[in-house]
């Protein structure tokens, strides 16, 4: 292995104001922008790599804009000199350096990913274990409203090519929530696909009246119904509604924990929540070998993030990934260029060594600190 060394690590700060307005989820937590940290690694042949951690909010799971870019100042000093071609030892370097925080080290593990593809010639994709023939769906993402407008919302996306529909609950009154499923849902066209997506905002009683007022019939999977695993795990042993993690599932020991509970179908796989791809790659595979289905996601971000969620989407078996989420579509600024256009509603990784993104100078301004 030649040699090759990180020798700079720079942090961009780039706020992304939510394209719908304000975005709503329960417990009425409303959203309007989102602060981003792209950071550009640095070698010493010249070859450098990019990652991205866009929190979703403060209030979303434990993780924030200003933790990651503090985060990244503890850890950033300790890899200078190490080589970002072994992504699970620089791995093990930001462990040894900042206990959890997985959102900090998922903007500089995305970027030794990146490097690594251009050093070899071969897109990420490849690296984590090799394309397949999926054109990948991608899903919406309809905050909570009133039925109507989830039901226009859902229209418009379907216009727009979306098969895959994630409609926000608000976990405030189950006659409303039941109204709000049951109206997304009212022009379901054969081969769409919906979930229903709490974000941990319903009890246990809740869920179990909402589930009641529903019409019979309605297809579509509950994702994260409340925000505790005993709770989730009391309300599964009581309905036969399909039932996926996604802020419950974070971390190797949490992905783990769900499997010996089988507390769930599927997973909503955030590459931010994981920690990056070198975790979000176990934590695929843990998740394969349980037999579930899959999103491949973010908590939002810009189209760095969004490289990444295609990359390691690429790698799924098309009977087991459900999605991925078009974070790109939730922002009004562009951050980087590269060959990730859709096409009817799918999208397949490019072909371009790395993650394929070049980032837009200008938008990401000068960084807000360098490390070296
Ligand atoms: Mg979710």
């Amino acid at each position: 292995m030649s040699d090759l060394k990180i020798t700079r690590i720079d942090v961009f700060q780039v706020d992304l104001p939510y394209s719908g307005g304000v975005y709503h989820l329960s417990g009425g937590r409303t959203y309007t922008s989102f602060d981003a940290t792209i950071v550009r690694v640095t070698t010493n042949t010249g070859l450098e790599g990019w990652g991205e951690s866009t929190p979703f909010g403060a209030t979303y799971v434990a993780s924030h804009a200003l933790g990651v870019r503090a985060g990244i100042a503890e850890m950033a000093p300790k890899l200078i000199g190490l080589d970002p071609r072994r992504v699970d030892r620089i791995y093990e370097a930001m462990d040894a350096a900042l206990l959890g925080h997985a959102h900090a080290k998922t903007a500089i593990d995305i970027a030794c990913w990146d490097i690594f593809g251009k050093s070899v010639g071969l897109p990420v994709c490849e690296l984590l274990g090799g394309r397949t023939d999926s054109k990948m769906p991608l899903i919406s993402s309809i905050g909570v409203g009133s039925p109507d407008e989830m039901r226009q919302s859902v229209a418009d996306h379907r216009a727009r090519g979306y098969m895959g529909h994630s409609i926000k609950i608000g976990g405030d009154d189950p006659a409303k929530d039941a109204a709000r499923i049951a109206a997304s849902l009212a022009d379901k066209q054969p081969g769409e696909f919906f979930l229903a997506d709490a974000n941990g905002g319903l009890s246990v009683e809740i869920a179990l009246r909402m589930l009641r007022l529903l019409p019979p019939g309605l297809d579509f999977v509950l994702e994260a119904p409340c925000a505790t695993w005993r709770e989730c795990v009391s309300l599964r042993r009581r309905t036969d509604v399909p039932i996926i993690f996604d802020e419950l599932a974070m971390d190797d020991a949490s992905i783990v924990q769900l499997l010996a509970d089988d507390a769930a179908e599927g997973i909503n796989l955030k590459i931010s929540k994981a920690g990056g791809l070198t975790k979000g790659r176990r934590h695929r595979d843990l998740c394969l070998a349980a037999g579930y289905t899959f999103s491949i996601q973010d908590s939002t971000g810009s189209d760095i993030s969004f490289a990444a969620i295609v990359h390691l989407g690429q790698t799924v078996p098309e009977r087991s990934l459900r999605c991925l989420l078009e974070t790109r579509d939730m922002v009004t600024v562009k951050t980087a260029d590269g060959d990730f256009e859709i096409r009817d509603g799918r999208i397949t990784a490019p072909t371009t060594p790395g993650l394929g993104v070049t980032p837009r100078m200008d938008v990401l301004g000068e960084p807000v600190a360098s490390y070296f």
